[in-house]
């Protein structure tokens, strides 16, 4: 046909391609899951598009998804009668990596294997995990609403280049047929795809169907294998833990456990469910922190898939969790701007936030090994809600965790709590040091005083501390005072006539350096703080920490 081409996949396409099939061979059989979760996606998408549009799914309007398989051919088919694709959208998003994030991805790759593992899922190539089972894989599909002959056949043995042409397809949605390898003859056994199916993706909100085999051969009569119902619909109790993990997993295509989860439906002036989780651990660190890269929590409107919205939903403190929220009053018809504005979409919103909150309290609460976890993973993006949620500072500052003089190691694990329950007779306020590490501030020579006389001090060495101090300022009536600032009470005990004397005796010699310093100071001094080192640096009660004028200087102020 003279519609047909081959293609060289762009360079990036090739390296994922590498990537995928060596690295993801011990998790082999997630292709099913993400070529099944394709499948559900472009099901919703049909379903969402019908709103406005009934005739598109007129003539066949039960969604669904069917596997299939040949063992003489060595064939394994995943068809969905969902939305397909034009040619256009076969080339952008089967032979390109349109999203920005990939490129970082790429460049980010540490080598590590298992670290990079982790990673694959959540950069949308996930179609390419095809691959690690199959040498050649074939897609045929058409786009809901245009005529049979715009069908788009693409195949490709997954090195460097693909053959797209137009060809004659009556059946809208998508057929992926894998050409499986040889090693890889499992696949081809309804057995262990039913088993997949129900380990992977039960949840899913769409039946998927396999074939009832007869003589040791798939028929033409289907049976619908999954659970079909969107998860969160169902009642609490009727769910166990595994499809929790198993819903998060695909969701958030993580490959570990979630942390912990929260499930509720609320009926009252407006009705929604919620599902909320906590991950385990810090996804990727570049674009975890890019702000703009939030994805994760997806909203539905009376079971249709609207939208991923985290932003609408969630504020960025709480980027980390993963999740879904089904609205039954918000209009079917809702945009992103709309979102922004909508009071309905407001109240969910903080009720999603007084939801995570509870649930980390409850972790910290039951479970501190785990909150532990969640702290070294989470906490310092938590941190940033002490700044950008003033209505609930107090707790988010309780769920905070820090490294003190009370421990000996790095480990980030007193609470303000624990600490006010520390505090000496007559303390009245909560000590702090910054630093650039945890060792400088570990031996702080600012702090020995405090120390000597057994008052803890937090030692904080994140960036974020001292931008978060500064929101903060107290906590329980209890205020955060930097030990490198103003004045401390004198270390030895020594009554004020003795310091008097002290300071009299050495009058000469800080005359002296004040005349070697000059203008690099404002102030000699004798200073009470210390015990063992013979000189500070102090800074005036207002004046800027050492730390955040180092990193000032570095960002070029
Ligand atoms: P992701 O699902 O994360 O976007 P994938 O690699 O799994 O990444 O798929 C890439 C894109 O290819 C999808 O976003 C979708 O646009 C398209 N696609 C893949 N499978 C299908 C399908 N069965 N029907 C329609 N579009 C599909
Ligand atoms: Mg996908």
């Amino acid at each position: 046909s003279t519609t047909a081409e081959t293609r060289a996949f762009e360079a990036e396409v090739s390296q994922v391609l590498h990537l995928v099939t060596h690295s993801l061979y011990s998790h082999k059989e997630i292709f099913l899951r993400e070529l099944v979760s394709n499948a559900s996606d472009a099901c919703d998408k049909l379903r969402f598009a019908a709103l406005s549009d009934a005739s598109l799914t007129a003539d066949d309007a039960e969604l669904r998804i069917e596997l299939s398989w040949d063992k003489d051919a060595r064939t394994l088919t995943i068809r969905d009668n969902g939305i397909g694709m034009s040619r256009e959208e076969v080339i952008e998003n089967i032979g390109t990596i349109a999203r920005s994030g990939t490129r970082r991805f790429l460049e980010s790759l540490s080598g590590d294997a298992r670290k990079d593992t982790q990673l694959i899922g959540q950069f949308g190539v996930g179609f390419y995990s095809a691959f690690i089972v199959a040498d050649r894989v074939t897609l045929v599909t058409r786009k809901a609403g245009v005529p049979a002959g715009d069908g788009v056949r693409w195949e490709s043995g997954g090195s460097g280049d693909y053959t797209i042409e137009t060809v004659d397809e009556p059946r809208r949605g998508t057929t992926v047929t894998l050409h499986l390898k040889a090693d890889e003859g499992e696949f081809l056994d309804g057995w262990r795809l039913r088993e997949l199916i129900k380990r992977y993706s039960d949840h899913v909100a769409f039946p998927i169907r396999l074939p009832v085999e007869k003589d040791g051969k798939p028929s033409d009569e289907f049976e619908t294998v999954n659970h079909a119902a969107a998860l969160w619909t169902r009642p609490k109790g009727e769910i166990t833990d595994e499809e929790y993990q198993a819903f998060y997993k695909s969701l958030s295509h993580d490959f570990n456990d979630a942390l912990a989860w929260a499930h509720n439906r609320v009926e009252g002036s407006q009705s929604y469910t919620s599902l909320l989780y906590v991950p385990e651990k810090q996804p990727f660190d570049a674009v975890f922190s890019g702000r703009d890269e939030r994805h994760g929590l997806k909203l539905y409107i009376r079971r249709v898939f609207i939208m991923d919205a985290s932003e609408q939903l969630l504020p960025a403190y709480l980027r980390f969790v993963r999740g879904v929220v089904d609205s039954d009053d918000l209009p079917l018809n809702v945009s992103r701007e709309i979102l922004q504005e909508n009071r309905l979409v407001a109240q969910i919103r903080s009720a999603c936030v007084k939801r995570t909150l509870d649930l980390l309290e409850k972790v910290a609460k039951d479970e501190p090994a785990k909150y532990q976890q969640f702290t070294n993973a989470f906490g310092n993006v938590l941190k940033e809600g002490v700044a950008e949620d003033g209505a609930n500072r107090e707790r988010i500052a309780r769920l905070l965790r820090f490294a003190s003089t009370h421990g000996d190691d790095a480990q980030k694990s007193v609470s303000l709590d624990d600490y006010i329950g520390r505090m000496q007779a007559g303390q009245d306020v909560i000590w702090y040091v910054t630093a650039d590490t945890h060792a400088a501030a570990k031996g702080s020579p600012q702090i020995e005083s405090l120390r000597a006389r057994g008052v803890e001090v937090l030692l904080l060495s994140d960036r974020i501390d001292e931008w978060m101090i500064g929101y903060l300022g107290e906590y329980a009536g209890k205020k955060l005072r930097n030990a490198a600032k103003g004045e401390i009470d004198a270390a030895d005990g020594a009554d004020a006539e003795q310091r008097k004397q002290a300071e009299d005796e050495a009058k000469p010699m800080l005359d002296k350096l004040a005349g070697v310093l000059g203008d690099e100071v404002e102030q000699v001094r004798v200073s009470h703080r210390l015990t063992g080192s013979p000189s500070c640096i102090v800074l005036g009660e207002y004046d800027m920490a050492l730390h955040m004028q180092r990193l000032l200087r570095e960002a070029g102020h």
